[in-house]
């Protein structure tokens, strides 16, 4: 077991959390690592009326092994009893009387120095300055622009307009500094994005503006396609969504293969990108296509949180064909504990699946180390200059 307890963190994929989350309902603190709880939360069309989902979402909730990994966690932490209720109630004490003061013990345990924050698609967005009130870590903007797509949509009638205005909130993006830009496109229309004309994305735009999503997929594929040619020339990242998620995902087109042919294009493969997600649960192809084209690069989120139960497999899957000088932590976390926990469990997982290829002869324990603390903090620090 290599000891990675003292590496310091950057976490390449987080969602901003409210000051009002200082005070939490028990079921509010369990569903921040409740993989079905999205089915209420954050999807944009209700999946069945609450009522119905209730019974359900209480039953996983109840059952699942990240949920569980939260309520023992934390309770050794504040020195409670493991059920909700108390752990809850110790929390809220804690969170109530200084929000930053816990969020800032619960980073030192875990050594989390970094987050690179996707703005995630609440309105109104949470700014890196609110953020920064509660949260004690160095914080980088990642601009989701299918929230330009969806905000432009609603005001905009022409296409000149249209496609200006988002060409201004990409540049408003990097004067406010953001290092990277997000696309949920597996959300929208699939990863299997085509390089299409601005004529034919014009067309698409006139006859689609107000209808289905579904419907505006050349629009979409083209918005994107210019979001990284901006990248590309203005020296951003791309984080692209890479896996399943929420269940309003085009799940038959989120498998990151879908997104080879682009990437892999004249156009696009000097593109800096991140898969975000890791692929999951496609995490060997997103690892071998990491492999293959030198710009991608993969974050092993989402697996991480939902997956806990899991990590051992994951990691091991990534590293056989993934050089670890690609792989970038993250958890996919939108609450300091959650955060925390992560963190936590994948440093111990990590440490563990190196010690035994160290034991294997696969490296030195000084050069296991340094793989750890390269997956855990300096290939975010090298790539984004932190
Ligand atoms: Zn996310």
């Amino acid at each position: 077991m290599i000891d990675l307890s003292d590496v310091p963190v950057v976490d390449n994929h987080v969602h901003p959390w409210r000051e009002s989350s200082k005070h939490l309902s028990a079921e509010a603190l369990a569903e921040s690592v409740s993989f079905v709880d999205a089915v209420v939360t954050s999807v944009r069309e209700p999946f069945l009326p609450a009522e119905q989902l209730e019974a359900p979402l209480r039953l996983y909730r109840e059952t699942s092994l990240s949920v569980r990994a939260l309520l023992v966690d934390l309770a050794r932490f504040l020195g409670c009893e493991e059920r909700w209720e108390a752990v809850a109630a110790a929390r809220n004490r804690a969170a109530e009387a200084d929000y930053r003061g816990w969020a800032q013990r619960l980073f030192e345990d875990a050594r989390i120095d970094a987050l690179l924050v996707d703005e995630g698609g609440s309105r109104p967005r949470v700014t890196l300055e609110q953020l920064g009130q509660i949260a004690p870590a160095r914080l980088r903007r990642v601009a989701r622009t299918d929230n330009f797509v969806r905000d432009l949509l609603e005001q905009e009638e022409s296409w000149p307009r249209f496609f200006q205005r988002y060409q201004e909130e990409l540049d408003a993006a990097i004067a406010d500094g953001a290092i990277a830009f997000k696309s949920v496109i597996a959300y929208r229309t699939g990863l299997n994005v085509e390089p299409i004309s601005e004529d034919e994305a014009r067309r698409n735009f006139e006859v689609s503006r107000g209808g289905p999503i579904s419907a505006q997929k050349p629009l979409r594929d083209f918005l994107l396609c210019h979001a990284m040619d901006v990248a590309r020339e203005r020296g951003l990242w791309v984080h692209i969504h890479a896996a399943t998620g929420d269940p309003d995902i085009v799940f038959q087109r989120a498998n990151p293969g879908q997104l080879y042919p682009l990437l892999h294009s004249e156009r696009f493969r000097a593109n800096r990108v991140v898969l975000i997600h890791g692929g999951w649960p496609w995490v060997s192809e997103a690892a071998v296509m990491v492999a293959m084209l030198p710009n991608l690069y993969l974050d092993v989120s989402e697996g991480a949180i939902f997956g806990l139960a899991n990590l051992r497999q994951r990691i091991l899957e990534v590293l056989e064909s993934a050089p670890y000088t690609k792989i970038l932590y993250a958890a996919d976390a939108s609450l300091p504990e959650a955060l925390w926990l992560v963190a936590k469990r994948y440093k111990r997982a990590l440490g563990q699946v190196l010690g035994e290829l160290a034991a294997d002869g696969f490296f030195s324990p000084r050069e296991a180390y340094a793989a750890g603390r390269a997956i855990l903090h300096d290939n975010a620090a090298r790539m984004y200059g932190l």
